[in-house]
């Protein structure tokens, strides 16, 4: 595996593959990876000839009073971890490499109808950062399909809606949401939870089930059912539940009850730490 820490070097060796005819698939991440981020570098390989991956922990998308400073970062494990899952390249670059002009930056903003909601709304500028990193690193690496996760349900819808506004030559799979065994979705900030409440964490998810249950078994009061489960995710333990919506998985608008797919997103916090997870329910009748 080849580690790239200029825009000169991966341009090269992308060009290098291309002009055999060979396809790249590409991952970005912010390190620390785990099982969820390896199953998205296990989707690139399905689908193309080559696979980069990135690791940068991207200031642009993280609030003042946010972890970028304490954001885990584990370079020597996950380049390991990325050998082993025969990934061919890694780009490392750094943030003057990302960002040679500071803060006098060029942005690409997603509209609000998508981004001023849900993350958006709790993580202020937040999408902004996303859409900026993620098109300047689509420049970079010039992938032919870039793998993101469920995980981040919103981050995908926005940075469709970019690709697709700005005819972007990629094309964009969503990878399921990894879990650990309890039901948990792996992140890299599950670290920051204490025993107790990693014990209480996977309650998120089980939350999330109990919703779709209820829709399934033709249920369709989502603010009396999204109501009972805040409630409830407080009772479990939880400090702060920072939103639990049925929404519509592309306009990310309140559910109504005639729509066919649904996503149940929600974010609730143990002490400092934010855990997101969501439910997709596609195609019921
Ligand atoms: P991050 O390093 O947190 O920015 O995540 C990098 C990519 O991994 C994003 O596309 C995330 O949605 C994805 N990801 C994070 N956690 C998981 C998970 N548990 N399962 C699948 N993908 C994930």
């Amino acid at each position: 595996m080849q580690v790239f820490k200029t825009i000169k070097s991966l341009r090269e060796q992308v060009q290098a593959w291309k002009s055999q005819g060979l396809t790249v698939g590409f991952v970005p991440t912010m390190g620390n990876l785990h099982a969820g981020h390896l199953s998205l570098i296990h989707v690139a390989r399905e689908q193309c000839d080559r696979v980069i991956a990135s690791i940068f922990v991207n200031p642009l998308q993280f609030g003042p009073n946010e972890d970028f400073d304490s954001y885990p970062r584990t370079f020597d494990a996950d380049q390991s971890k990325l050998k082993a899952q025969m990934v061919d390249g890694l780009f490392f670059p750094s943030v003057d490499e990302m960002y040679p002009s500071g803060e006098i930056q060029t942005t690409v903003h997603v509209p609000a109808e998508l981004t001023g909601l849900l993350e958006g709304a709790s993580r202020p500028g937040h999408f902004d950062g996303v859409t900026t990193v993620v098109n300047k690193l689509f420049n970079m690496v010039q992938p032919d399909v870039a793998v993101f996760g469920q995980k981040d349900f919103q981050q995908f819808a926005v940075i469709s809606k970019m690709v697709t506004d700005l005819a972007m030559p990629v094309k964009l799979i969503r990878a399921p949401i990894g879990r650990d065994e309890d039901g948990l979705a792996l992140s890299s900030r599950n670290q920051y939870l204490t025993q107790e409440q990693r014990a209480i964490a996977p309650k998120l998810y089980t939350t999330l089930l109990d919703i779709e249950l209820a829709i399934k078994s033709g249920n369709r009061d989502f603010t009396a059912l999204t109501m009972a489960a805040s409630k409830q995710l407080l009772l479990h333990g939880f400090d702060f539940v920072d939103y639990i919506h049925v929404v519509n998985p592309i306009t990310l608008m309140a559910s109504k009850a005639c729509d066919g797919s649904f996503v149940i997103l929600a974010v609730a916090k143990l002490g400092n730490t934010r855990l997101l997870d969501n439910i997709l329910l596609s195609k019921l009748d």
